[in-house]
């Protein structure tokens, strides 16, 4: 098996898309009578601050020679690839025999969830004996590594359908029926996720810029996104593909605690709630968690839109589950489990004769009644109402990063309020 891994060919402002780069590829090793066995949609760290948009790794595996497989991939980059743009650094790699060593291995599960240099890529791939092209920076060569690896890496795949544009509309209005969007998601759910947002109204699988995509069906299984896809009436499809991908399935997130946790990285973490959630300038909301004497900033952003309520029900003492990247010392929450619910709370005592509040009697002197002079040693617990149960929470699918994992999906530790349950409760 040959192993055709690509990476940076598109532009945030002009356009394309290295799915259809990946697509345009295969089509071509097809073409001069190759098998192709799959296209691998592999989702980077999404903290990289190179990214165009989504951190996307494409891998081709085929039967095709390794150097005839360089060639064409060398030649539809080089028709395609927005290399004007100077923030577009395209590379290609190659892997001749399937052969995928413990380094590569380590190389693309730290492309995943960490950090690499083009050096280190430019090195290993000389170690590991790869044909190679790059262009500019060659900054792409670290995906497309990383992509080379990813099939040995990791073992949660999902699907994705996408269907392109012909090039001639590319940059114009999408012309989809959105009753058909809504339908095809409706019928499809919950084998097909992440395809519309019902609250918003949004059609998440259709995308804003000015590339090729006109929509990109996401699910569980091939056929499902499949039927999903054709059931969707809009304006010609020039062509379509399917990628097995690791988008939802959670791969950036790493285990970790509060006092180790690093900008740039996504992690998994255990806290205890300590401030009540604020809403500041902008909607986003604010709190923070501690784990032994070390504390934590989590914030939902605006854009993570109902997400909000739900953190907006925390209080001090949840203990808690957080999932999400570190970003400036604020992990930016893409899910989270409440594990135990607060549902006491300390207050000061109401005099048992009078029914009025007592007033604090002095520094650690307990409590006491103003009008008839009854004591109390402190506080006293009391029982609160709460809006939140146990349980998992995520941001809705017009706010979820590729990799994250839909709750939907399953395989969770504890009970999951999937946005459908929250949404039809
Ligand atoms: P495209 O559709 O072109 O793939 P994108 O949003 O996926 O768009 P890229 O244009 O590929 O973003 O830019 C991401 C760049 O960051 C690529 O050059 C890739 O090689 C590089 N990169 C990806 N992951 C890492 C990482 N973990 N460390 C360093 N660089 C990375």
């Amino acid at each position: 098996m040959t192993l055709v891994g690509l990476d940076d060919t598109d532009s945030r402002d002009r356009g394309m898309c290295t799915t259809y780069a990946a697509a345009r590829v295969a089509r071509r090793i097809r073409e001069a009578g190759n098998d192709v066995d799959r296209l691998l949609l592999v989702r980077l760290n999404p903290a990289v601050k190179h990214k165009t948009r989504g951190n996307a790794a494409l891998c081709i595996h085929t039967d095709c020679d390794p150097e005839a497989a360089l060639e064409l991939a060398r030649d539809e980059v080089e028709s395609s690839a927005e290399t004007a743009d100077p923030r577009t650094n395209p590379g290609v790699v190659v892997c001749p025999d399937d052969a995928v060593s413990a380094d590569v291995i380590d190389f693309a599960r730290a492309a995943v969830r960490d950090f690499h240099e083009i050096d280190d890529a430019r090195a290993l791939i000389e170690q590991a004996g790869f044909l190679h092209a790059e262009w500019k920076q060659g900054r792409g060569l670290i995906g497309a590594l990383a992509a080379v690896g990813a099939w040995d890496t990791f073992s949660e795949w999902t699907y994705e359908h996408i269907s392109y544009r012909p090039r001639g509309r590319w940059g114009t209005e999408r012309d989809i029926d959105y009753d058909s969007v809504f339908a095809a998601a409706e019928a499809g759910y919950p084998a097909v996720w992440d395809t519309v947002d019902e609250v918003e109204g949004q059609a998440v699988c259709v995308p804003h810029t000015p590339g090729p995509i006109l929509y990109g069906i996401r699910g569980d299984d091939p056929d499902a996104v499949r039927e999903v896809a054709a059931a969707i009436e809009s304006e010609p499809v020039a062509e379509t593909a399917l990628f097995v991908t690791n988008q939802g399935t959670d791969a950036h997130l790493r285990e970790g605690t509060i006092s180790t946790a690093k900008n740039g990285r996504s992690y998994r973490l255990s806290g205890v709630v300590t401030t009540p959630p604020e809403t500041r300038e902008g909607g986003h909301v604010f709190f923070e968690i501690q784990a032994g004497i070390n504390r934590l900033q989590c914030a939902a952003f605006e854009p993570t839109k109902r997400f909000r309520d739900h953190v907006r029900n925390l209080r001090v003492g949840d203990d808690l589950v957080v999932c999400g990247e570190c970003s400036d010392g604020t992990l930016k929450l893409e899910k989270f489990a409440v594990r135990a619910v607060q549902t006491t709370a300390l207050e000061t005592p109401t005099c048992p004769g009078c029914d009025r509040r007592m007033k604090s009697a002095g520094a650690n002197q307990g409590y006491r009644c103003r009008d008839c002079g009854t004591t109390a040693p402190g506080k006293v617990e009391v029982s609160v109402a709460r809006d939140i149960e146990p349980g998992w929470y995520e941001v809705p699918p017009c706010a979820r990063r590729h990799i994250a994992k839909p709750l939907i999906r399953g395989g969770f530790d504890c009970e999951t309020h999937t946005e459908r349950s929250v949404l039809r409760f």
